[in-house]
């Protein structure tokens, strides 16, 4: 064994002792998530394939990445993509890493979304604040008969959401524009779609260093008091909102009354909320 090991076992204890000495919580679960992905390997031929030796090439990287998440980088950042409601989602440095609680998001919207096109034959999403495109192109991977209008200021987002569309098989029912929130924006959508920014600008730095240092601040600061981008969703959607078309969106988890009232100020009654897995208010749908 040389210093570092020669095997894909010897590199994920490693891997995991370190992480675990730097008290990252989930040590060996993430030890086998990185190697897997920077090898490209299963779990399962991670778990069986302790013995593989490792190339010269593919311990460097292997010992770069570990650097990479004591200083805390996300493994999905350095993996550079992540699943996201069986989607394969490419990351980039101005795009928001996918959160298992947005897969709620989906479902709920996709409940309401089906309905719509059971009745239409057809619907239109608006997802605005794209990133990488998550929400809006989970929802056409499960709705054949929808299309998305995905909006974002971000032009590197804008990219990244479009070669996900591409990669993932749903280019074709899928656009993009420059623009922030409604700006620019023509026509009538069935679903409008958004997880925007929502953590008060006073507490980002509070966050974990993985979100505070690795997420791009515009998809975090929801302004002072986190609502901003709520009131501007709230102020315009009953414009862009064809006729028994819902908006949902996902919320921090002590918003589920101000954003309520936002929405219910300007005509909208709320349809449905629910929950995330740590059972905070994550969704809203309103109609
Ligand atoms: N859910 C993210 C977090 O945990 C925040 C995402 C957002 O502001 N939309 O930090």
């Amino acid at each position: 064994m040389t210093a570092n090991g020669a095997t894909l076992g010897e590199w994920v204890a490693t891997a995991r002792a370190r992480f675990s000495a730097a008290g990252l919580p989930d040590a060996a679960i993430e030890a086998r998530l990185l190697l897997g992905g920077l090898l490209g390997l299963s779990n399962t031929e991670v778990f069986t394939g302790g013995d593989r030796l490792l190339g010269e090439a593919e311990r460097q990287a292997v010992a770069v990445a570990i650097e990479r998440r004591l200083k805390r980088e996300p493994v999905h950042r350095i993996l550079g993509h992540r699943e996201f409601f069986g989607l394969d989602l490419r990351l980039s440095r101005e795009t928001l890493e996918p959160r298992p609680d947005t897969e709620i998001l989906v479902e709920k919207t996709l409940f309401y979304l089906r309905r719509i096109v059971a009745e239409k034959g057809r619907a239109r999403i608006l997802d605005l604040g794209v990133g990488t495109g998550a929400i809006g192109l989970a929802l056409l991977k499960e709705c054949p008969q929808a299309e998305c209008l995905g909006s974002d200021v971000s032009e590197d987002a804008l990219a990244t959401a479009m070669a996900n569309a591409h990669l993932n098989g749903v280019a074709e029912r899928y656009c993009t524009i420059r623009s922030d929130w409604f700006a620019g924006i023509d026509g009538k959508f069935d679903v409008i779609v958004s997880n925007p920014p929502y953590i008060a600008s006073s507490v980002i730095h509070e966050l974990d260093p993985e979100v505070r240092d690795f997420d791009p601040l515009a998809a975090l600061d929801g302004g002072k008091d986190g609502l901003d981008a709520y009131r501007a969703i709230a102020a315009d959607a009953g414009s862009f909102l064809a006729l028994d078309g819902i908006v949902a969106v996902e919320i921090g988890f002590d918003q589920k009354q101000s954003v309520t009232a936002l929405f219910t100020q300007k005509g909208f009654l709320l349809a449905e909320s629910a929950q995330d897995y740590g059972h905070n208010d994550r969704v809203l749908v309103f109609a």
